[in-house]
């Protein structure tokens, strides 16, 4: 399926900063990976975690219908 690409944002595991966002194709994403990224504000190599951008936003447009709940 061309074109079913979505954005993907890169966070530090320990502190939560977006360190980047990429394209991958839906079939591939994988939002838990054993990769290392250099962060920025720890200053140090960080797990990395995968989080589908624009989901938060969902979540927050939804937020007046349901309940937030946090599953990490
Ligand atoms: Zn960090």
């Amino acid at each position: 399926m061309p074109g079913d690409m979505m954005n993907v944002v890169q966070m530090c595991g320990v502190c939560k900063t977006e360190i980047a966002t990429i394209q991958v194709k839906k079939e591939n994403m994988m939002l838990s990976t054993r990769a290392q990224l250099w962060c920025p504000t720890c200053q140090a190599q960080r797990p990395e975690i995968r989080d589908a951008a624009g989901r938060l936003t969902a979540i927050q447009q939804e937020v007046e219908t349901y309940p937030r709940i946090d599953a990490s």
